[in-house]
């Protein structure tokens, strides 16, 4: 055998066995940072190894620096596993060595990203004729999509900001809900849009943006603008009313951007897909496939809905008027970049529509149980609505909640992160993996049962 067969070969026995161990291994990580160091680090050796065998001294040593990710009970952050065929395809990925900015080199991986994106946009009952860049993930996906709003709303005030740049440009208003994610607001600080720019508008109980207050908002101030509304806000799942939302920002010539990084996927469900109602009208959408789709990270898509608009922000060169064809590099940042949209369309292959809306459903399930369980358990109380996939829960103060957040991570069964909410710590559960089945909601309520009676 060659070299590279040797090396492929001790990574698939090294990922079979890691993969073996996921029911079992606690999901934490058992090793800090510094001890991680301490295995990998030291100066760069003098002479090289044999490939194969680098493969296996890596394996080794990383264990138990990982953590449970594709397992079916970590619940932190809102962070997916890997479906098996997006594993192989991602695996395949790399094989090929495709460097897939533009069709002319790579039609393949570039097919593949295009009829993926097809069958989101379909999903999401989105207009087939948008834009899907596959971009690292929902942060990045956020900034290309603002970028593009930010070229367009200046295009039609009179400012050509490939041109003139942001100097003396018309100041933009950005309007966002008081409860958006962070990556919004990331994403416009490397848009030029200082943090004193911003304009929030108030949310309710469940962190939806109030359509009055956007309404009152939109009264004062003119110029270029752009609202930032939101598909699942990640502590309570919950989704912004677009119907009521879209037609109040475009009244008043917004563009509408929706976050919707795991949200979006409700929509590829028939059982949830009222809770996307509206959204179809906006003007470019953020999601990401490496949580609810289930795919490796990473993959994230910056939809636009006139692609004219992603070209005028991304494309190389200036004519950006007539196109044949969406090339990657056409409608994202990047220039050189791996095939991250065919594990995607190996997720969706493999799933068929049917599939897709099966697993958001037994996300959604699996949220309902743990939620219920977790409300019959003494002293623990959940915080909010379940509409989606989020769980949020507390015991009675504070410090109690974070320390049974902390022993939850300590005795390894599952994982669930802490947030803040309302002014008060809570813990969140997010259901995001494909893996998770019923039993493991009830080992996972079996453990918290038991920590929160210690
Ligand atoms: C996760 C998330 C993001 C950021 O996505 P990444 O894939 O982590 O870059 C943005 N918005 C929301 C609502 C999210 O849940």
């Amino acid at each position: 055998m060659d070299d590279r067969a040797r090396a492929l070969d001790a990574a698939h026995r090294s990922a079979t066995a890691f993969l073996g161990t996921l029911d079992e291994r606690p999901v934490w990580p058992r090793a800090s940072l510094d001890e991680m160091l301490e295995v990998f680090g030291g100066a760069l050796p003098e002479e090289g190894a044999d490939p194969a065998a680098v493969v296996e001294e890596l394996a080794r040593g990383a264990d138990a620096g990982l953590a449970g990710i594709p397992g079916p009970r970590f619940f932190g952050f809102v962070i997916g596993g890997t479906l098996p065929a997006a594993l192989a395809a991602d695996w395949l990925v790399s094989a090929w060595d495709q460097n897939s900015g533009s069709a002319m080199l790579t039609p393949a991986t570039v097919a593949l990203e295009r009829v993926a994106g097809q069958w989101m946009l379909d999903l999401f009952g989105l207009p087939a004729t948008a834009s899907v860049g596959f971009v690292t993930g929902g942060q990045v996906a956020n900034f290309t999509c603002l970028a593009a709003a930010r070229n367009a709303v200046l295009a039609r005030a009179g400012w050509d900001l490939a041109d003139l740049g942001l100097h003396g440009a018309p100041a933009i208003r950005l309007v966002v809900g008081a409860d958006r994610h962070g990556s919004i607001d990331r994403a416009v600080r490397f848009l030029g849009i200082g943090r004193s720019e911003i304009v929030v508008v108030d949310a309710d109980e469940e962190g939806r943006m109030r359509p009055d207050a956007l309404e009152r908002t939109l009264e004062h101030g003119e110029g270029p603008l752009i609202v930032c509304l939101q598909a699942g806000e990640v502590h309570t799942g919950a989704f912004d009313d677009f119907a009521a939302l879209i037609p109040i920002a475009h009244r008043n010539a917004a563009w509408v951007h929706v976050d919707g990084a795991f949200g979006l996927w409700a929509a590829a469900s028939p059982a949830l897909r009222h809770l996307t109602e509206g959204m179809a009208q906006a003007d470019s959408w953020a999601t990401d496939a490496h949580k609810t789709l289930n795919v490796p990270y990473d993959c994230g898509m910056a939809i636009v809905r006139d692609p004219a608009d992603s070209i005028a922000a991304f494309r190389t060169g200036g004519d950006y008027l007539v196109y044949t064809g969406l090339d990657p590099w056409d409608v994202t940042p990047e220039l050189s970049r791996r095939a991250r949209g065919v594990p995607a369309w190996a997720a969706l292959r493999s799933l068929g529509r049917t599939g897709v809306a099966a697993l958001v459903d037994r996300l959604r399930a699996n949220a309902l149980a743990m939620a219920e369980g977790l409300d019959a358990i003494d002293g623990v109380e959940v915080v909010a609505e379940v509409p989606y996939t989020q769980v949020m829960f507390r015991m009675g103060s504070d410090d109690a909640t974070r320390a049974l957040g902390a022993a939850i991570l300590a005795e390894g069964t599952a994982v669930v992160t802490g947030a803040e909410w309302r002014g008060r710590a809570a813990l969140r559960c997010s259901m995001s993996s494909w893996a998770t089945q019923p039993s493991d909601v009830e080992r996972t309520l079996a453990a918290i049962r038991a920590l929160a009676a210690a």
